[in-house]
C-alpha cells in the first residue's frame, strides 16, 4: 500500500487529489490524503467580481470533506510547516483545535501545491492586513475590497471625485492579467452607475509593455489574414477606449496612506495620489521548512531564490538562452524523486518576459504566470506519475508550458446580457522559439484572440465548469 500526501487543496492540489485517487481504483489499498488550512475550495478567479460587490464569495466556494468523504480521500485540516524527505513525513500544525500540538503526517510520495505566499511584506504599506491597499487575491481579501470599493461608491454618489489604481504592487509581480480584469470590472461598474468621469482610473504594472501578462506577450494572425494584432495592441486599444492612464516598467518602492511610490527602469520616481488602490502583491514559496535528518535546512538545495520547490527544469540560464526546453516536464524534484511540485508551487527555471531593473537596482521583471489550468495540467501529470511509481514504471506524463496551451478569458465585464470578455487562446504558453522559429516561439496557427459578449458567457461557464469538475460530480473525469 502506498500513501500519497498533498499538501494544499488548490486548483493544483484538488485535482491531483481526485485525479490520483481515482487512477488508484482497483489497484490496491492505497491512500491520498490531502492536508488543507482551509475546508472550502475557492475558484479564485471569479473573485474579480467579488471585488466589486458584483457576486457573493459563497458562489465561488465549495465545501471539500464531502467531495473527500464520497472519494475516500482522507483530509488533515491543518498547515504543513515542516517537510522531512529523508525521512519521509510531514509536520502539520492543526487548524481544528487551538493549542493541539502538531502532528506528524507520514508519506510514501509527496505533491507540494501549497500555492503563493502572497507576500504584501516586501513593499511597505501594501495590503489590506496593516497596509493601504486592497488585494482580491483570497476570499477574505475580496470581500474586504468589495467593502471598500462600495464605500468609495457612496461617495462618488455625493459627487466627490476619486483617483483609483490598480495594478501590481511590487517589480516582481505576476498575475498582471487578474489586476486587467479587475480595473475593467472597476471602469465598467462605474460607468453602469453614471460615475465614470468622476474617476481617475491608473494602471501600474511591471510589465514591458502593456498585454505582457507575465507570458512576454502574444501575437495572432486577424481571421482572414495574415496581419498580425499583438495582446499590446489589444491592451492599448482597451486602455484607450476605458480612457485608463498607464505607467509601465514600474517597481512599487511603498504605499503610504496617500500616496503610492514608485521608480520606473528609466529612473522616474512617482508619488501617485489614490482613494482606492488593488495592486498584487509579490508571489513567494510557502514558509515550509525542509529539513534532512540530521535537520540541517535543505532550503538551498530545494528550493529557488523565491521559495519555490525546484522540479526537473533546467535552472540558471539567463534569460536570453532560455527556451522551450528548459521547462519542467514531469515536475518531480531532482534530489528526493518521490517528491513533487505542481501548479504555483513549483519554480519556474526563470521569467517568460524580459527582465529589466530600476536605476536603484530594484528587479522589474513580470514572474511567469502558473494559471488554474496550468495548476490542473501540472497536477495531473504529477499524479499519474505517482502511479507510474507505484506501479514499477518509469515516469512519463508530462505538462511542460512549452507544450501545453494557455487558455484564459479576461473579463471585461460579468454581465451575461451586456458583459463582454477577451477569449485567448495561446499555444505553447511560453516560447519554444527552436520548435516554432515562425511565430517567435509559438504556434500562430493555434494562438487566437477573440473579444465579446461571448466572452462574459465563456467566463461564466467556465465558473461552473470548474467548480463542478474539482467537485467531483459525475462525469468530472471527462471535462477537460
Ligand atoms: C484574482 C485572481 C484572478 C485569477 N484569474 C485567473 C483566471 O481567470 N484564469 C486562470 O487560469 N487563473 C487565474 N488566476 C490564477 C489562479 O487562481 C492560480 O493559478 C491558481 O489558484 C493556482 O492554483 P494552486 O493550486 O497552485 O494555488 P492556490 O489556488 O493558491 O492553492 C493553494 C492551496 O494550498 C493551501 N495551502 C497553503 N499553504 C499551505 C500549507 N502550508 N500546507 C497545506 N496547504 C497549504 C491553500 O489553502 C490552498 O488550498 C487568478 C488569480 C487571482 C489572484
Amino acid at each position: 500500500m502506498a500513501k500519497t500526501v498533498i499538501l494544499g487543496a488548490g486548483f493544483a492540489g484538488q485535482y491531483a487529489a481526485i485525479v490520483l485517487k481515482d487512477a488508484l481504483k482497483g489497484k490496491g489499498n492505497h491512500e491520498v490524503v490531502v492536508v488543507c488550512p482551509v475546508t472550502k475550495f475557492t475558484f479564485i478567479p471569479s473573485l474579480i467580481w467579488v471585488g466589486v460587490g458584483q457576486m457573493d464569495v459563497k458562489k465561488t466556494q465549495f465545501d471539500l470533506l464531502p467531495v473527500y468523504k464520497r472519494e475516500g480521500i482522507s483530509f488533515v485540516h491543518g498547515l504543513a510547516t515542516e517537510i522531512h524527505p529523508d525521512e519521509r513525513y510531514v509536520i502539520v500544525e492543526p487548524k481544528d483545535g487551538a493549542g493541539k500540538d502538531p502532528v506528524r503526517v507520514d508519506y510514501d510520495y509527496l505533491i507540494n501545491a501549497t500555492g503563493p505566499h502572497l507576500n504584501f511584506a516586501a513593499t511597505p504599506g501594501l495590503g489590506p492586513d496593516g497596509g493601504y491597499t486592497q488585494s482580491i487575491c483570497t476570499p477574505d481579501h475580496a470581500e474586504h475590497t468589495a467593502k471598500k470599493y462600495l464605500e468609495l461608491v457612496k461617495k462618488l454618489e455625493k459627487g466627490e471625485r476619486a483617483s483609483v489604481v490598480v495594478g501590481t504592487g511590487h517589480g516582481t509581480c505576476t498575475c498582471q492579467g487578474a489586476a486587467f480584469e479587475f480595473i475593467a470590472q472597476i471602469h465598467n461598474d462605474l460607468k453602469d452607475r453614471g460615475l465614470r468621469n468622476q474617476v481617475d482610473l491608473k494602471w501600474i504594472s511591471n510589465e514591458p509593455q502593456l498585454g505582457d501578462f507575465g507570458i512576454d506577450g502574444f501575437e495572432t494572425k486577424m481571421m482572414m489574414g495574415s496581419i498580425l494584432f499583438t495582446a499590446n495592441d489589444m491592451a492599448e486599444a482597451l486602455y484607450t477606449e476605458y480612457n485608463i492612464q498607464v505607467q509601465l516598467r514600474s517597481h512599487v518602492s511603498s504605499v503610504d496612506e496617500k500616496f503610492i511610490h514608485t521608480e520606473d527602469v528609466e529612473g522616474n520616481i512617482n508619488k501617485i495620489p489614490y482613494d482606492f488602490a488593488m495592486l498584487i502583491p509579490q508571489f513567494k514559496g510557502k514558509a515550509i521548512r525542509y529539513l534532512d535528518k540530521d535537520g540541517n535546512d535543505l532550503a538551498g538545495k530545494l528550493l529557488n531564490p523565491a521559495g519555490f520547490m525546484k522540479v526537473d527544469a533546467v535552472y540558471g540560464k539567463p534569460y536570453p538562452e532560455l527556451d522551450g526546453p528548459d521547462w519542467p516536464k514531469t515536475y518531480q524534484n531532482p534530489l528526493y524523486k518521490n517528491m513533487f511540485a505542481v501548479g504555483i508551487a513549483f519554480a519556474p527555471p526563470g521569467p517568460a518576459s524580459k527582465p529589466m531593473s530600476t536605476p536603484s537596482g530594484a528587479v522589474v521583471c513580470p514572474a511567469p504566470p502558473r494559471t488554474g489550468y496550468t495548476a490542473e495540467l501540472t497536477a495531473k501529470a504529477a499524479a499519474l506519475n505517482i502511479v507510474d511509481m507505484i506501479e514499477g514504471r518509469e515516469i512519463s506524463h508530462t505538462a511542460s508550458m512549452a507544450e501545453t496551451p494557455g487558455m484564459c478569458i479576461a473579463s471585461l465585464k460579468g454581465s451575461i446580457t451586456s458583459g463582454s470578455g477577451c477569449t485567448i487562446g495561446i499555444y505553447p504558453i511560453v516560447r519554444d522559439r527552436k520548435r516554432y522559429p515562425e511565430g517567435n516561439g509559438r504556434d500562430m496557427n493555434a494562438t487566437t484572440l477573440d473579444m465579446g459578449l461571448a466572452g462574459a458567457w465563456i467566463k461564466k461557464g467556465l465558473h461552473h465548469a470548474f467548480l463542478y469538475k474539482l467537485s467531483a460530480k459525475p462525469m468530472w473525469k471527462y471535462m477537460p
